[in-house]
């Protein structure tokens, strides 16, 4: 509530249709007296009063229990003139006490007049109820009554206008208090969950302060490296995580860089782990420490392997598939042309085509079974006679394609007459004790350093093959 609220809240505006209105409405005064003159009096004493442009008006009262009932309804009045004397020798002194104690009244403004001397409050009494006037009723001239209003009135005005900043001034004030609290809860809930979450993360997550001490770390990351206290420093020898960190390793103005690596695990064994870092820097700058996190990919690694297995070798020979040993010429086709350092003998490789002799006839005669085990092991024969650079593949049924990089003409003719009486001299032993034997026809050709493309090479190959197959097979035809 405002002053001017407060103000305009008169309604005796309507009950003075003889005066001049002013279009404020005029200060109420509560005159509280048994006697009907004084009423009276005080009326024509203020009829001439004026004060910032708004008259005064009485609120007549005739006894201590009238005006106790009057001030109940109007804690907007400013100002009470209250005789001493009333239904007791002390009724007005009771009704101060009542206004400041039970009423609660702080700012109405309290002037005593009496009319014999010695019923002035004590002076405890002035202080304790802030009465603010003590008049003798003989001095109630209209320049004294004025001033004694006014400054009444003035008085009330401040306190009002104090309480009412004090209590806007509390209200933001408690408003902010709450919002703070609420921020701090909020915090604290976004601490709590964050810690929570790295604590509970499946992957080992920790920090490293910017003198190199492992300041923080979770479950994942102490299950990982079990031996690793919290703050402790971790040599490079040491079973830590990895080392590799720091902020002069990565671009700079690099927020996270990630590296893949190597570590051995609590049970001994390789953990493979992608880790990504973070450098985090203060306000100004500075390095503070490096937060890093690990995802363990052994297990994605193992089986990104295993597909690549699966998808580049033959299931029932394990040779390399078609499509494979096709890419591997196509590569070494590709790199042929240049010649790498230190070696003689650039551009020179060898392709084998290998085709086993009347396999049908073991099919049909020992039964699919064999033919199975005879290419299983046609291949096991040939790889272990094979450099380990060299490469064999399955092209298809009983045919199979054998790669020889940095080989000439004439060794690779070597090789596979070597391959050839090696079949020759298999006996293959079937589970059931029945065994046979078989011998391969093969094609051989150089791989030309310009010129060749897969076709052309497979092309010859596959001449030189028909030729030893015309030729009676278990021989080596070159093209
Ligand atoms: P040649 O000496 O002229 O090469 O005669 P061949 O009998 O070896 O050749 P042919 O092409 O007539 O027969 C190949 C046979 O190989 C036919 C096919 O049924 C058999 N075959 C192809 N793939 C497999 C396989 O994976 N397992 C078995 N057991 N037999 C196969
Ligand atoms: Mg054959
Ligand atoms: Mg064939």
């Amino acid at each position: 509530m405002s002053p001017d609220d407060l103000m305009f809240q008169d309604d005796e505006t309507g009950t003075m249709p003889d005066r001049l209105m002013t279009t404020a409405a005029p200060w109420p005064v509560l005159v509280v007296d048994d006697d009907e003159q004084v009423h009276a009096m005080t009326r024509v004493l203020l009829n001439d009063f004026e004060f910032e442009s708004r008259r005064f008006t009485i609120v007549s009262a005739f006894s201590a229990a009238e005006a106790q009932t009057i001030l109940a309804e109007r804690p907007d009045l400013p100002v009470v003139l209250l005789d001493v004397v009333m239904e007791t020798q002390d009724a007005g002194l009771r009704l101060v006490h009542h206004i400041r104690r039970d009423l609660g009244n702080r700012h109405i403004r309290i002037i005593l007049r009496t009319g014999q001397p010695g019923q002035a409050p004590e002076r405890d009494a002035i202080v304790a109820y802030d009465i603010n006037d003590y008049k003798s009723k003989a001095e109630l001239t209209a320049q004294k009554l004025f001033t004694s209003l006014v400054s009444a009135v003035r008085g009330w005005r401040d306190l009002v206008t104090i309480e009412t900043l004090n209590q806007s001034l509390e209200h933001r004030v408690a408003e902010r208090t709450a919002q703070l609290e609420r921020q701090t809860a909020l915090a604290e809930e976004q601490r709590r969950f964050i810690e929570n979450l790295v604590e509970l993360m499946p992957s080992p997550v920790w920090y490293k302060d910017s003198a190199g001490r492992y300041a923080l770390c979770n479950r994942a990351f102490r299950e990982l490296f079990p031996n690793a206290a919290d703050g402790a420093e971790w040599s490079s020898q040491d079973q830590g995580p990895p080392s590799q960190d720091f902020p002069e390793q990565s671009p700079p103005g690099t927020t996270a860089f990630s590296f893949e690596t190597s570590v051995a695990g609590p049970d001994g064994d390789a953990r493979e782990l992608l880790v990504v870092k973070r450098p985090l820097t203060a306000p100004d700058g500075a390095a503070t420490g490096v937060i890093s996190i690990a995802t363990d990919i052994t297990e994605r690694r193992r089986m990104e392997r295993e597909l690549q297995r699966l998808a580049t070798t033959d299931p029932l020979s394990g040779a390399h598939n078609r499509r494979h040993i096709l890419e591997l010429l196509e590569r070494l086709l590709t790199g042929l042309d240049v010649v790498p350092e230190g070696r003689q003998t650039a551009g020179m490789a060898c392709l084998i085509m290998l085709d086993i002799d009347h396999f049908k006839r073991i099919n049909d005669e020992m039964g699919h079974g064999a033919g199975d085990l005879a290419i299983r092991r046609v291949v096991e024969v040939i790889r272990g006679q094979m450099r380990a650079t060299d490469q064999i593949g399955r092209i298809g049924g009983e045919e199979f394609a054998i790669l020889l990089p940095d080989s000439s003409r004439a060794d690779g003719v070597a090789i596979a007459e070597r391959l050839r009486s090696g079949l020759a001299a298999l006996a293959i032993e079937m589970s059931d004790g029945r065994s046979f034997q078989l011998t391969g026809s093969f094609g051989l050709t150089e791989v030309r350093a310009l010129g060749d493309t897969v076709e052309s090479v497979l092309g010859r190959a596959d001449q030189a093959l028909y030729r030893a197959k015309a030729l009676g097979r278990n021989r080596v035809e070159v093209m």
